[in-house]
């Protein structure tokens, strides 16, 4: 009810009467007096005129389903949202749900993660309020070799989607970091569950610091939010939205090709590494080199003394040579 409410409230210019609001929704007006007090209490500010009716003055910075549904633009991302205010991580919920059967599209986001976790299982920093943390379960139809190249098709939502909201010059280090003027605004993590000739699911986490003024030990040296860097207070919610539009731009073209061949122009000239001196932190061999884009698979080529390399993600992690990037 107060998604609809909400939804009817943006969808409309000016005032929508509590009758129309009783016709449109199919229920009694102590229901959606009952749904407009619930808004309120949230934090929504609604001014309602006699004779008029209603009106949407402000939406506070809530995450909650109904916010989100009630601004939906996308097609398929989002269509079913799971909401939490505290969870472990929402990589785990949307594994957990995958199992259960829920749909290609859902969206899992959290207010506050206890156990978020980037690469490797290092910790993610989650804290409540400052950031945003979501996962998206895809089902998709293509061979299981082509799943980790969707972690580049998130980076490129992502980036886009700041970029377009927020005009700033946001770009990324291969292959998944959304970086600010030279630190860390955002890490992705994809996780998949496949069989030899098929992919079961698939969970993209995207963890976004949003108005986050300080880090804790581990993250401080690399890690920046949106309002550090710009001095702007988003929406969360908006810029959630943004980012699943641009996916599924990027997303039905990476389907339509079959690879990142219509995306990785875009992708090298955001790429914060390109033509710089690189690191390559290989476990087994690690090696600099300057980095020249990526290919149509998503690998990172590196130029060396001994020729051309191709790195490809998985357990390795790319560095500049004087510091993060
Ligand atoms: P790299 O390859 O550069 O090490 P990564 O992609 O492997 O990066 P992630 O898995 O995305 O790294 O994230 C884990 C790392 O990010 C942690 O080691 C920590 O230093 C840092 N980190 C943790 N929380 C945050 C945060 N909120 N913002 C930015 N960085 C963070």
């Amino acid at each position: 009810m107060k998604a609809e409410i909400l939804q009817a409230l943006r969808n409309t210019k000016g005032y929508v009467s509590g009758q129309e609001l009783c016709e449109k929704l199919g229920v009694s007006r102590t229901a959606v007096w009952k749904g407009m007090q619930k808004l309120k209490e949230e934090g929504y500010g609604i001014e309602a005129i006699p004779n008029k009716g209603y009106r949407l003055m402000e939406s506070p910075d809530v995450l909650s389903a109904e916010e989100l549904e009630s601004i939906r633009r996308t097609a398929w991302a989002g269509n079913t949202i799971v909401y939490y205010e505290v969870t472990d991580s929402t990589n785990i919920q949307a594994k957990r749900l995958a199992e259960e059967g829920a749909p290609h599209g859902t969206l899992v986001i959290a207010e506050r993660q206890e156990a978020g976790r980037g690469r490797r299982g290092r910790a993610w920093e989650s804290a409540e309020h400052e950031g945003i943390f979501m996962t998206i379960l895809l089902r998709p139809e293509f061979e299981p070799q082509k799943a980790s190249m969707l972690t580049i098709v998130a980076a490129m939502a992502v980036t886009k989607a700041i970029r377009t909201m927020l005009t700033v010059p946001a770009e990324i280090k291969w292959p998944n970091d959304i970086i600010l003027n030279g630190k860390k605004i955002c890490g992705i993590l994809t996780e998949m569950d496949t069989e030899i000739d098929a992919i079961n699911y698939v969970v993209i986490g995207i963890g976004i610091n949003v108005s986050n003024r300080q880090f804790g030990k581990e993250a401080a040296e690399i890690a920046t939010s949106i309002a550090i860097e710009s001095g702007m207070q988003i929406h969360r919610a908006e810029l959630i939205e943004t980012v699943w539009e641009w996916f599924e731009v990027y997303y039905d073209r990476f389907c339509k090709d079959g690879s990142l061949e219509g995306i990785q122009d875009e992708y090298n000239v955001w790429l914060v590494n390109q033509g710089k001196q690189v690191r390559i932190l290989d476990p087994k061999e690690p090696f600099t080199g300057v980095a020249k884009g990526i290919t149509k698979t998503g690998e990172l080529i590196v130029e060396t003394e001994e020729g051309r390399k191709q790195v490809s993600s998985g357990e390795v992690s790319v560095r500049g040579i004087y510091g993060y990037v």
